[in-house]
């Protein structure tokens, strides 16, 4: 826990000081519903260290904490069956969008005819 930000907004949520639902946690890692989701399951994944973006990243931080993408996405399609696919992203400093900052990947599960235009 020393490796988080006193004033940094996901670090509180890791912390436990801002309430998350959270839907998946290790010792490196913690996944939470998106509080405006843009579809259904829409979670956030970020580092248990306060890393802004992945221009951030060592090589190590990109191993230990980008290795859980696959296993979260996977887990994440098998919780409702209309899910059929994904988009996996990451906005990466504020000019691409990133509000947020602290490092954090989008999972967005897509099914037919959601609408949804990204
Ligand atoms: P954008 O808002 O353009 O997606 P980011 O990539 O920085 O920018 O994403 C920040 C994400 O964090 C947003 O999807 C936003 O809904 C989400 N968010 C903000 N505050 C919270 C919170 N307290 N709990 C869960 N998600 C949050």
């Amino acid at each position: 826990m020393e490796q988080l930000k006193d004033d940094c907004l996901f670090c509180k949520i890791i912390r436990g000081e801002i309430p998350s639902y959270k839907v998946f946690e290790n010792d490196d890692v913690l996944a939470f519903l998106d509080i405006s989701q843009v579809n259904p399951g829409h979670v956030l994944m970020v580092p248990k260290k306060h890393l802004t973006n992945l221009f951030d990243y060592t090589a190590q931080d990109a191993q230990q904490y980008l290795q859980y993408i696959p296993m979260l996405a996977n887990a994440i399609l098998k919780s409702d069956e209309r899910f059929e696919g994904m988009n996996i992203s990451t906005n990466n400093g504020e000019v691409a969008g990133q509000v947020v900052m602290h490092s954090h990947i989008h999972f967005i599960p897509r099914f037919t005819g959601d609408g949804l235009k990204l």
